[in-house]
């Protein structure tokens, strides 16, 4: 199977982090989302102690909450000792609500507004990842507002397109992202946030991209971005303390993806990096990572029940779901690949070729098109596999459905840690 947490069963059964997938189909309902706990925390620890060993003290791994955000999953980083990156109120009052330890937060974002800031700084936000000039004059003039010094790091764009190997490309440069490099920017605005006096600058920021394999990309940044770390030293005398490489590491979503050893990748990093230091005759800045998808991805599956199986004659077969796009909008928007299995037949020869539909009314509400499963019947339950990123995080209400809850399996037991929404949550606001 695709991850070590999926197996079949003597009934013939999906299983998942142990669990038999049709049996916690009848008890919860579907859609349903399931998240396998223990491999989330062997996630972070791979991290963790990878970055721990290999690179200068105080390097930490940081969630990527846009991932999968809710409180118990700030409530297992907090446990795990990592610290995390949020993007929005919303994330960071979930965080609050968790009791994670804001210091060890992150604020992103290429707009955040007067509000946003004045809430993450009221909320003890321990850094903020800086985007922009006029963010910075904002948070320097709110941080003076509130008579704290607000920690920062500034976000900058190497400018390199990650599936290019070596060739360092232009694209990035354009990004809607922080400030360019190779423009000179970087460096302009780095001199002027120098003189904030409520700016308390810890270093810097990039994020080259995801779904990346290889450790090449993030050492051509490193690279680039120690390069600029030693100028700005030399050309201003600030010592840069953190150097945040972002997130991105793939996982696997089909078996087409290679199997990544994040330690060894981890390893490859920190040596180029360490050699790359003794070049440039910096001390080490303190690494950190941002990773989202490879925390999550195969901690999670969907469950759902197959309502149709429509032969077009000639043409193509659709089988149609009791979910969709409503809780994975991924093919829809940029036509993710998905494994996908007819869990209550998974001893069963994988020979219909179909599309999986949703139940939206849009054509593009599919979740995969031309897979080979176990020809279902209504009533079967697939599986959709390696949904534990950016499936939670980025469901919606469309055609008013209500969001699938989340269960986390754990050691054998099973708990729910997001309800499933009602129908009376779904027209809650509505006056
Ligand atoms: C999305 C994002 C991440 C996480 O990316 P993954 O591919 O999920 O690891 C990390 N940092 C930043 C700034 C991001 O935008």
């Amino acid at each position: 199977m695709i991850c070590d947490n999926i197996s079949v069963n003597s009934k013939g059964h999906l299983t998942f982090a142990g669990f038999d997938t049709v049996e916690l189909a009848e008890k919860y309902g579907t859609p349903l989302y399931l998240m396998d706990e223990n491999k989330i925390r062997e996630h972070v620890r791979t991290y963790k102690n990878a970055m721990a060993e290999y690179l200068p003290e105080g390097s930490i791994p940081e969630f990527a909450s846009k991932a999968f955000s809710c409180k118990q999953i700030y409530r297992i980083m907090a446990e795990e000792g990592i610290d995390i990156d949020t993007v929005s109120c919303g994330e960071i009052f979930t965080a609050v609500q968790a009791d994670f330890p804001m210091e060890g937060c992150f604020f992103h974002g290429n707009n955040k507004t007067d509000a946003d800031i004045r809430f993450a700084m009221e909320n003890k936000v321990g850094f903020f990842v800086a985007d922009n000039g006029e963010e910075l004059l904002a948070i320097n003039k709110i941080a003076g507002e509130l008579g704290i010094k607000q920690n920062v790091l500034l976000r900058v764009t190497p400018g390199i397109d990650p599936h290019t190997h070596k060739k360092i490309s232009t694209g990035s440069v354009e990004s809607k992202f922080g400030v360019a490099i190779e423009t000179g920017q970087a460096k302009e605005l780095t001199e002027k946030l120098l003189r904030l006096e409520n700016i308390n600058l810890k270093g810097f920021h990039c994020h080259i991209g995801s779904q990346i394999f290889e450790s090449e990309p993030f050492i051509t940044a490193s690279k680039i971005m120690l390069e600029f770390i030693a100028d700005i030293k030399a050309s201003f005398g600030f010592v840069s303390e953190i150097l945040n490489l972002g997130g991105g590491f793939g996982v696997r979503y089909t078996e087409a993806d290679p199997v990544i050893n994040y330690a060894e990748k981890i390893r490859e990093v920190a040596d180029a990096l360490n050699k790359l230091c003794g070049e440039l005759n910096l001390t080490c800045p303190k690494i950190h990572m941002e990773p989202g998808r490879s925390l999550v991805a195969d901690a999670g599956m969907t469950l759902y029940t197959v309502g149709s199986v429509k032969e077009i004659k000639g043409y193509k077969n659709y089988v149609s779901i009791d979910g969709g796009m409503a809780d994975n909008p991924r093919y829809t928007l940029y036509e993710s690949p998905y494994t996908v299995i007819t869990a209550s037949k998974a001893d069963q020869k994988a020979d219909f070729v179909a599309t999986v539909a949703g139940r939206c009314c849009e054509s593009g509400d599919l979740i995969q098109e031309d897979v080979a499963l176990a020809k279902p019947d209504r009533g079967d339950i697939l599986a959709v596999l390696t949904t534990g990123a950016y499936n939670y995080s980025m469901a919606s209400n469309y055609n008013r459905i209500a969001r699938p809850p989340v269960v986390m399996l754990k050691d054998g037991a099973d708990y729910i840690a997001v309800k499933r929404e009602t129908l009376a949550d779904v027209c809650g606001l509505d006056i």
